[in-house]
């Protein structure tokens, strides 16, 4: 199953993890990344590029991210794709420490 991104990339977004990526399947919202699940081969390289932890097993998702599974799959199918690394928003750290935002996200 493919590999998601959750809670913790909102508003940081520091896109370490897309340089990565084998597949170029990371897409770019506003505020939050998206995995494309149709084309992530599972090669778990972007789990430790992200300094944030948000990047999980699509069956090994923590308790209350359950809805990043299907998110992950919507968003990418609407959002373009992010092959490079890009500058950080300036208050990145700020909300790194936030834990919840979910209501945060910017489609
Ligand atoms: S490295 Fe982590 S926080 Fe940064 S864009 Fe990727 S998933 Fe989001
Ligand atoms: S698990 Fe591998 S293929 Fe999937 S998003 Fe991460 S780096 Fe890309």
């Amino acid at each position: 199953m493919a590999y998601v991104v959750t809670e913790a990339c909102i508003k940081c977004k520091y896109s370490d993890c897309v340089e990565v990526c084998p597949v170029d399947c990371f897409r770019e919202g506003p505020n939050f990344l998206a995995i494309d699940p149709d084309e992530c081969i599972d090669c778990s390289l972007c789990v430790a590029e992200c300094p944030v932890g948000a990047i999980y097993p699509g069956d090994d998702i923590p308790a209350g991210q359950e809805e990043f599974v299907a998110l992950n799959a919507e968003l990418a199918k609407q959002w373009p794709s992010i092959v490079q690394k890009i500058d950080p928003p300036a208050d990145h750290a700020k909300w790194a420490q936030v834990k919840d935002k979910r209501h945060l996200l910017e489609r």
